[in-house]
């Protein structure tokens, strides 16, 4: 097992752009020229060039035999009918981004070349055979591809789609470029950082999902568990010895996995949103461009997730402030009635007062008892001034005080003045 250290930049930092695309541009192989120098009719192979053997498959490195004999695949794929061609008219061949598939089998590889067939000539100008210089271009066609999804992803992330079909979206993307099968995926941090939910991982079993679903960060939780607590890649290349797997082991087998490379997810302060992983059938160990490519895509899946919880963050912000605002509104509304209610009541209380004093001027001749008679049990020394009745007939004299307690408390009393019509509108009814 190899930790690979990792430096902490973040996005904002300038050199991170530049470590991007240094990323990206690495991920456009050196190209070498392969070389073969083909004899005779039967384009036996002479001499070739170890680019050459190692472009066809090493375990084939022979000379001495008809190419066509080496390699068996060209022929039904009109390879042979060109060289055919070339040494029959003496004419050269040019071709450009080529597709040919090498190999048979489960080992056939699909391969891109840019080549020429150029014709030998003895002395007198006759061809004696066929020049096979070429270039493979097949990295750099990935590498097209790689870069046209992932300008696809980013502006996926710019227009706002949801998370899940965005990160998705990218392990698809991934496993469909790589030459060889992989499968990926995105952990998303807890919000307390010490816990991993599941992202995405089209092609990993269910059941391995839910069982990693909520793991804790901490040394030795598998690949990504570490890699999220140490904040730098993980790369376990056999999980059948490696220590970090001691608890997974097993759950990893089920799962067909045999190597896993994990990779933090960092946001632009540094802060772990999850991480980024790439599944082998086969223990394997990273090239540089594997890592190129786990950078590239951990940091775009950073932009995504950040993006995410920007977007999280407003609508919470959105629905604080509009409960925020309707509270307001609730408190102005129930200001605004216990207002008005106020000053009904002073009005209502300013009129009694008014008709209270009307009564008492108009009563004060009328004959009536000295004290107060609504004092109740206890009784009220106060002069009686204002005379009260009810719809019942009953009336009574008592002071302001009580007779204000009274009008307001008990139903359909009113004051007792011939000015108001009172009482004796009531008895002349
Ligand atoms: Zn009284």
């Amino acid at each position: 097992m190899t930790a690979v250290s990792g430096q902490r930049p973040t996005a904002a930092d300038p050199a991170v752009a530049g470590q991007a695309a240094e990323d990206l541009r690495a991920l456009f192989w050196q190209s070498i020229a392969v070389f073969a120098s083909l004899r005779g009719p039967a384009h036996l192979v002479e001499t070739a060039n170890p680019a050459f053997f190692s472009a066809i498959g090493e375990e084939r490195a022979r000379t001495g035999v008809a190419i066509a004999e080496l390699m068996p695949e060209l022929a039904g794929q009109g390879f042979i009918t060109l060289l055919d061609q070339v040494y029959r008219t003496g004419e050269p061949y040019t071709g450009r981004d080529v597709r040919v598939v090498l190999g048979a089998g489960p080992h056939a590889r699909e391969a891109f070349f840019d080549f020429t067939y150029e014709p030998r000539r003895d002395a007198d100008g006759a061809v004696t055979g066929i020049r096979v210089i070429g270039v493979e271009t097949t990295q750099v066609k990935h590498a097209q591809r790689l870069m046209a999804e992932h300008r696809a992803l980013l502006e996926q992330i710019a227009r706002q789609a949801p998370l899940t079909e965005v990160l998705d979206g990218m392990a698809r993307c991934i496993e469909n470029l790589a030459p060889q099968e992989i499968l990926v995926s995105v952990l998303l941090a807890d919000s307390d950082g010490r816990h991993l939910r599941h992202g995405a991982a089209p092609s990993l079993p269910d059941f391995y999902n839910e069982a990693i679903d909520g793991i804790a960060t901490g040394e030795g939780v598998g690949s990504c568990g570490t890699a999220a607590h140490r904040r730098e890649p993980v790369v376990v290349t056999d999980i059948a010895t490696d220590p970090f797997w001691d608890d997974f082991r097993d759950l990893a087998g089920r799962a067909g996995l045999a190597a896993c490379w994990s990779t933090p997810i960092l946001a632009r302060d540094g802060g772990l949103l999850g991480t980024f992983a790439m599944y082998h059938r086969t223990p394997r160990v990273p090239q540089d461009t594997d890592l190129a490519l786990a950078r590239v895509f951990a940091g775009t899946a950073a932009l995504a997730i950040e993006r995410h919880h920007i977007e999280q963050g407003k609508l919470a912000a959105e629905a604080r402030a509009k409960a925020a605002h309707d509270e307001l509104t609730k408190a102005v509304r129930a200001e605004r009635e216990l207002r008005a209610e106020a000053e009904q009541r002073a009005a209502a209380a300013a009129e009694l007062a008014a008709q209270m004093r009307a009564a008492a001027a108009a009563q004060a001749a009328a004959p009536h008892p000295e004290h107060c008679q609504l004092g109740g049990v206890q009784g009220c020394t106060a002069p009686a001034e204002i005379k009260i009745a009810d719809s019942w007939g009953d009336s009574a004299w008592g002071c302001s005080v009580h007779v204000e307690e009274a009008i307001l408390n008990v139903r359909s009393v009113f004051i007792a003045s011939e000015a108001l019509g009172g009482l004796a509108a009531y008895l002349n009814r």
